[in-house]
């Protein structure tokens, strides 16, 4: 294991038992026993060795890593909730700052907004800003980390209603590169704030304040599950659907093999199937009216149409995406879902070589299209659809296979209707190209980058 003689070899060299004093939280070293379950993230594709891990349980300790880093010219990586599907948040020789201690959630009704620490899962924010009957778009996965979320963009259920996530920020702390500490909204630090709204930031988040919007209700939430020979005429549905779909629906349909669980017919079980999902953020009864175009397909061979709270909506998935399991996810944002593209996703989700991938096509109407793109870094707002390709497997030997069926689909697309840029979040590997994720947006962000972090301490990877 080289990556792991290099990382004992640089931690030898560093003043490790010294940061630990000057430190609240905890420094775990190579040496250490914990150390192999302290460097695992979410995707088990990533296998780094850091020089040393750190807990942070405050500002202040997040500062000390920093001076650390800076000190003994380590790369840093922030790790906060862990989720990053690239596994970014860890890195080789370098110095992990890991945030999920730093967990906690301050909802001010009055002003209509949450005040969050950077080591929050969606779970935590969901469930307290539903104690007041409030909510801000987040991730569809209740493990996933609020931060690494946010400042990637953040798409969800109650996006074509309320935006990205990133657009509904408004005020970040931060611990910059540079060791400085400061607040930045659309007046103080008016660019680092614009970075951090999809284009990561060159520093630690320390605190994130989120606008929350009425949610005092139960949402529908429906799917219905289509044998593969019909998804080109159920696509074009979705299509019309689309054109004039109000914001409160988020209809997203879906290539997955059908589970082998009683819900399903036995005879159904392993094969293809386009599921057509949706969530209403509006009233109920309207709602359940909406999804009426898509419920009683005569070739659906299972269906179901529940209300349920939002709470249970944003846990549903919970397992569904199981830690150490291997995953490579790329989204590529479609100007149009035309037939051609249509034929291309059937094709493509009938040629993945792991029965746990799926692909998704994933709605952009409403608020989302809404902000103008120099608002903040993210590209393809103009984008009718996105397809998210995501591979999941177990065996290391099929990694070669998954990660070419990703680049080969998005290839396919990008050649088609495609638009530039890419969902921060889903950019496929762990240092994308600039210009290919955030388009003409890409060098104004070099220049905060280069800013804050003059030193260049921070690794921008995403995804
Ligand atoms: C199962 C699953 C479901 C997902 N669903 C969605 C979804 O519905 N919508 C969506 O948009 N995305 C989704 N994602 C993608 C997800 O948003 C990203 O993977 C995101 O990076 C996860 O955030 P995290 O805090 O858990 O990640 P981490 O791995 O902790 O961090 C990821 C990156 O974020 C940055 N970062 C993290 N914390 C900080 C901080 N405090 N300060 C500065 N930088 C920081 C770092 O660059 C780090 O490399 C999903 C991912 C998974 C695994």
């Amino acid at each position: 294991m080289d990556a792991n003689r290099d990382a004992r070899r640089v931690a030898d060299g560093l003043p490790l038992g010294g940061l630990s004093e000057r430190f609240g939280g905890d420094v775990v070293a190579p040496s250490d026993d914990v150390y192999d379950e302290a460097r695992r993230v979410w995707n088990g594709m990533v296998n780094e060795y850091p020089a040393a891990i750190t807990y942070c349980e405050s500002v202040d300790d997040v500062r000390v890593a920093v001076g650390f880093a800076r000190e003994h010219d380590l790369e840093i990586a922030v790790r906060s909730g862990g989720h990053s599907v690239s596994g970014a948040s860890v890195v080789s020789g370098g110095l992990v700052v890991d945030c999920s201690r730093m967990e906690w959630v301050r909802v001010d009704p009055e002003k209509g907004t949450a005040r969050v620490g950077p080591g929050a899962t969606w779970g935590t924010v969901d469930r307290t800003t539903q104690s007041f009957g409030l909510a801000t778009p987040g991730g569809v996965y209740a493990d996933t980390g609020v931060a690494g979320l946010t400042l990637g963009g953040g798409t969800g259920y109650l996006s074509p209603k309320h935006g990205f996530t990133a657009d509904n920020l408004r005020e970040i702390e931060v611990v910059t590169g540079s060791g400085e500490r400061v607040t930045a909204d659309a007046e103080r630090h008016a660019d680092l704030f614009w970075a951090a709204r999809g284009g990561g930031t060159p520093g630690v988040v320390t605190a994130f304040e989120f606008d929350l919007h009425p949610l005092d209700h139960d949402v529908p939430y429906f799917e219905s599950w289509l044998p593969v020979a019909v998804a080109d005429d159920a696509l074009r549905e979705y299509r019309r659907y689309q054109r004039d779909a109000p914001d409160e629906s988020c209809v997203f349909p879906y290539f997955a093999s059908v589970p082998a669980i009683a819900e399903f017919p036995a005879d159904r079980h392993g094969d293809l199937a386009l599921v057509v999902a949706g969530v209403h953020a509006g009233d109920p009864a309207v709602g359940r009216r909406e999804f009426e175009t898509f419920r009683g397909h005569p070739d659906a061979f299972a269906e179901s149409f529940e209300t349920m709270a939002y709470t249970d909506l944003q846990s549903m998935m919970d397992g569904d995406f199981p830690v150490g399991r291997r995953y490579y996810w790329k989204s590529v944002p479609l100007a149009e879902l035309d037939d051609d593209a249509i034929g291309e996703l059937r094709t493509a989700a009938a040629a993945a070589p792991s029965e746990l991938s799926t692909i998704v096509v994933w709605p952009m109407h409403g608020a989302v299209g809404r902000t103008p793109e120099s608002e903040t870094p993210l590209a393809g707002r103009d984008a009718d659809v996105v397809v998210n390709v995501e591979a999941a497997w177990d065996d290391p030997t099929a990694t070669t296979d998954n990660v070419e069926w990703v680049r080969e689909t998005c290839r396919r697309f990008r050649e088609r209707t495609s638009i530039p840029g890419t969902l921060p979040n889903f950019a496929g590997g762990r240092a994308p190209d600039a210009e290919d994720v955030y388009a003409a947006n890409a060098e104004r962000l070099r220049e905060v980058r280069e800013t804050y972090d003059p030193d260049g301490l921070f690794a921008y990877e995403r995804g």
